[in-house]
């Protein structure tokens, strides 16, 4: 899957060995591996019809951003493009044969899609353009470059799965902490919990919302139990962006 590296902005494929914080995440510019961030997104290789897209981006083979690789060569880095942090004064490189990456643009904001990704004119891979202030381009040391304020400047959208889960745990003190992944950015959390002395016999039923920044793919929410004598509680969580999907059910012991 393709993440959102935390540290440069960047959109890099971290799918190699899965999903963990010690797996092989590339290179990035600010040092070291990029750091995921957001959610999972998911890329094709084929157009649509009806939606504006490009072709050309690939997958750097050494510090595996995407990046676009369709500009003429320039001597005498040729088959290079842009500028890799794997390869101080080289450019992104691709296999041969390698995923030729269709993304869509012009489609703006939605549930399972985030726009404002946006192709650095210095270095040529795609990044985040709501956090310019805190990306890092390899090629100059400073920020990604692109002029997001023209309209001509191409706006990219990228879909990822809605696949709400939820985990918690008791922290004591009848204070319960749920934890939430996967939930639509920039969207709501409703979460209800139902108290339980006695199996079927709920003792108190209780609801809330979240608002979820972006980049808050993740979410941490905690609550308290003031009734005694309580032996579990079932917790059930909806994206409310998205038709309610609901995340998995829980139930926690006290
Ligand atoms: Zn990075
Ligand atoms: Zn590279
Ligand atoms: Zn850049």
């Amino acid at each position: 899957m393709w993440r959102n590296c935390s540290n440069c902005q960047a959109l890099f494929y971290a799918g190699y060995y899965g999903d963990h914080e010690d797996y092989d995440m590339g290179k990035c510019p600010q040092g070291g591996m990029h750091k995921p961030a957001g959610p999972q997104f998911t890329l094709g290789e084929t157009s649509v019809p009806f939606i504006s897209t490009q072709t050309d981006w690939r997958r750097c083979i050494y510090c595996y951003v995407l990046y676009f690789s369709g500009h003429p060569d320039i001597p005498p880095n040729y088959g290079e493009d842009g500028a890799c942090p794997a390869r101080p004064g080289h450019g992104h490189v691709h296999g041969d044969p390698a995923p030729n990456y269709v993304l869509f643009h012009g489609l703006g904001e939605g549930d399972h899609l985030q726009s404002n990704w946006r192709n650095c004119w210095n270095c040529q891979a795609l990044f985040f353009g709501g956090f310019i202030s805190q990306s890092a381009c390899p090629k100059d040391g400073g920020d990604h470059y692109s002029p997001i304020g023209l309209d001509s400047t191409i706006n990219f959208c990228l879909p990822y799965p809605m696949k709400p889960r939820i985990d918690g745990e008791n922290i004591g003190s009848s204070n319960i902490r749920i934890h939430g992944w996967d939930f639509t950015m920039e969207g709501g959390v409703d979460i209800a919990w139902a108290v339980f002395r006695n199996p079927n016999d709920p003792v108190v039923y209780s609801e809330d919302s979240i608002r979820l920044d972006r980049a808050m793919a993740y979410f941490e929410y905690t609550f308290h139990i003031p009734e005694a004598g309580w032996n579990f509680v079932n917790v059930r969580a909806w994206d409310s962006n998205s038709n309610g999907t609901p995340a998995n059910p829980l139930s926690i012991n006290h």
